[in-house]
C-alpha cells in the first residue's frame, strides 16, 4: 500500500503558441510559461494523484 493525495490542477490553453499548460490552485500563471502571450483560454481542471510509494520511497503522478 501507498499514501497518496489527489491536487487539483488547472489546464490552460494558450492561444499564441496553441499549446496547453499546467497551473497550480494559488499559482495560476499571468501569461504564457513558454511565449509569453496573456492570450489565455481557462480549459480544464484535472485531479492528479500524488503518490508515494511504501516500497521505493519514490513519488508517482498519475492522472
Ligand atoms: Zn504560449
Amino acid at each position: 500500500m501507498n499514501s497518496n493525495r489527489g491536487i487539483e490542477v488547472y489546464k490552460s490553453y494558450c492561444n499564441g503558441c496553441n499549446k496547453p499548460f499546467y497551473e497550480l490552485m494559488d499559482y495560476e500563471l499571468e501569461e504564457c510559461p513558454r511565449c509569453g502571450s496573456k492570450d489565455i483560454i481557462d480549459e480544464s481542471i484535472l485531479t492528479k494523484q500524488i503518490e508515494v510509494s511504501f516500497d521505493t520511497g519514490e513519488i508517482i503522478v498519475k492522472d
